[in-house]
């Protein structure tokens, strides 16, 4: 109930308005965010991605945005996208991109997305660079996934986020494992219908392992996307963490040192790194999903 709460008081427009003027409290809340955002400008998320680069991790780079309304906003987005994919590609950095389909075109109409959708794959293919859509609420599920298999009739190095916690996901699964875009699983960011998912729960973990194995009996390319050491104990347990196929991805700042460690245990790891202005609702998003990140937040803003 925190979590929700938290999430819809992040949503308000006025608050976000109020907090981004207020010249006092933003640079203070900006200074809390650097844990889990590497800062505003592109090249603030190129900087951090090479640090990571350097310790051996693949990175995953997304400009922070959603539910972008206007044409002329989603073209900005998709162009930003762009030139980090040129920049990537010019630092012969081989990352993914990664973005929410709304962010670029969706609110507006399907068409407009796929276009962009489509400009960013040919860049991405162009630089060595893949790219990975993200998964937004349960309402925009079929459409993403539309999206998702016509871009794949094309282009072999787009792939999708697929949620865990939603019960239609064993059949999306089964309907996708054909196509070759790499599949990244996630238990899932939003609030949905009592009826249409599982919460945090052993019975989402097992569901979790599942889908991981039943992707590796595809021989498909798979990120294991999760913090929760449980899953990934499990995995390592039924030695499936070192597979080839499977790389380990974690949100930058939430378990470094678990993601270290396995790194030192050979396992192929990947950090998402994210930055831009819009901050703000992401990092909320970081503090609803695990509440005691309020106090590093806090103990980040004061410390000198
Ligand atoms: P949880 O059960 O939420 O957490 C397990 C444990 O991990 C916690 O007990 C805690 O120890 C640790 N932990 C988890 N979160 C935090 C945190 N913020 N700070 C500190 N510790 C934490 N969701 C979507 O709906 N769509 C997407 O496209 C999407 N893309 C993602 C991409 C990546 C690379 C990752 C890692 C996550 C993404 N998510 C996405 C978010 C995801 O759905 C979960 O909300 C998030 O990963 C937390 O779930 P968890 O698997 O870590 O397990």
């Amino acid at each position: 109930r925190f979590s929700n709460s938290l999430k819809s008081i992040a949503r308000d427009q006025h608050l976000k308005t109020y907090l981004q003027n207020s010249s006092e409290l933003y640079p203070l809340l900006a200074k809390g965010a650097k844990r889990f955002v590497a800062g505003e400008r592109r090249e603030d998320g190129l900087v951090r991605a090479k640090e990571f680069h350097t310790q051996g991790h693949a990175v995953s780079l997304e400009y922070i945005g959603e539910n972008t309304i206007t044409k002329e906003e989603c073209v900005r987005s998709k162009e930003e996208f762009k030139g980090l994919i040129t920049d990537l590609g010019r630092l012969g950095m081989k990352a993914t991109v990664s973005f929410d389909l709304s962010h670029i075109g969706m609110m507006v109409s399907d068409d407009l997305a796929f276009i962009h959708l489509e400009e960013l794959a040919s860049a991405a293919a162009k630089n060595g660079i893949s790219l990975m859509i993200s998964m937004e609420e349960s309402q925009k599920t079929d459409r993403i996934l539309s999206l998702y298999k016509r871009i794949s009739k094309t282009h072999s190095n787009v792939g999708i986020t697929l949620q865990v916690h939603l019960n239609r996901t064993s059949i999306d699964l089964e309907d996708i494992l054909s196509l070759s875009g790499n599949i990244r699983l996630v238990k899932g960011a939003y609030q949905e219908g009592e009826e249409q998912y599982i919460p945090r729960s052993s019975e989402l973990n097992n569901r979790y392992i599942h889908f991981v194995t039943t992707c590796l009996e595809h021989d498909h390319p798979i990120s294991v996307a999760t913090h929760d050491e449980t899953i990934l104990t499990e995995l390592k347990k039924k030695d499936l963490l070192r597979n080839p196929r499977v790389e380990v991805e974690m949100l930058d700042g939430v378990r470094p040192d678990l993601l270290r460690r396995l790194h030192d245990e050979d396992v192929n790891t990947k950090v998402y790194v994210t930055y831009g202005s819009e901050w703000y609702l992401y990092v909320v998003h970081r503090i609803a999903e695990y509440p005691p990140n309020i106090y590093t937040f806090i103990s980040d803003v004061i410390e000198e």
